[in-house]
């Protein structure tokens, strides 16, 4: 990663943060993490699919190309055509973040959760969020902590994420170079 980063002489970096609360008991709605559907545990609310680790991304993605999706594009989407699947808004992120010739170079979350158990789901989730952003896995890192019951969320009502994106300009070939140059 920071060799990619030398070559390019600069990488800059976005945090993002999303939060939801767990849905009613008899709710039968989904648990989504990171594009992975999660057994044993109950769905997030929201209109959409409510996948807090791809909306903090989004977010993070945001952060760097200030074109908010989420609670703007997304909605739309959501509400008016009903797409709630949450790996399309993302979709939207990356290709604003490809319009302005940037590309990840490694992607940190950090996610506080009561319920489920994360750590065994987690190199299932980096690998979902690898294939859905085209890195490797080895470039999604996921971190998970209880939250030891000090909050909301530490008391199990809900999951929170955060998320911090490094970005590089896109490295330009021998080509591109040529016309670039001026005196
Ligand atoms: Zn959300």
């Amino acid at each position: 990663m920071s060799n990619k980063s030398e070559q390019r002489g600069y990488s800059i970096q976005a945090i993002g943060q999303d939060s939801h609360r767990f849905v009613e008991t008899d709710d039968p709605k989904v648990l989504v993490l990171g594009g992975v559907e999660i057994k044993d545990c109950s769905g997030l609310a929201g209109n959409s699919d409510a996948d807090v680790l791809l909306h903090a991304l989004t977010n993070a993605i945001s952060g760097i190309t200030c074109k908010p999706i989420l609670g703007t594009i997304a909605d739309e989407l959501c509400l008016n055509h009903g797409i709630t699947d949450s790996q399309v808004y993302l979709e939207l992120a990356l290709a604003d973040l490809e319009d302005l010739n940037y590309e990840i170079l490694h992607i940190s979350f950090t996610v506080q959760a009561r319920r489920p158990k994360l750590l065994p789901l987690i190199p299932k989730i980096r690998e979902s969020i690898a294939q859905i952003t085209e890195l490797d896995s080895e470039q999604v890192m996921i971190t998970a902590t209880s939250g030891e019951g000090l909050t909301d969320v530490g008391r199990g009502e809900g999951i929170e994420a955060f998320c911090v994106i490094s970005v590089a300009p896109q490295q330009l070939n021998d080509n591109d170079l040529v016309g670039s140059k001026s005196e």
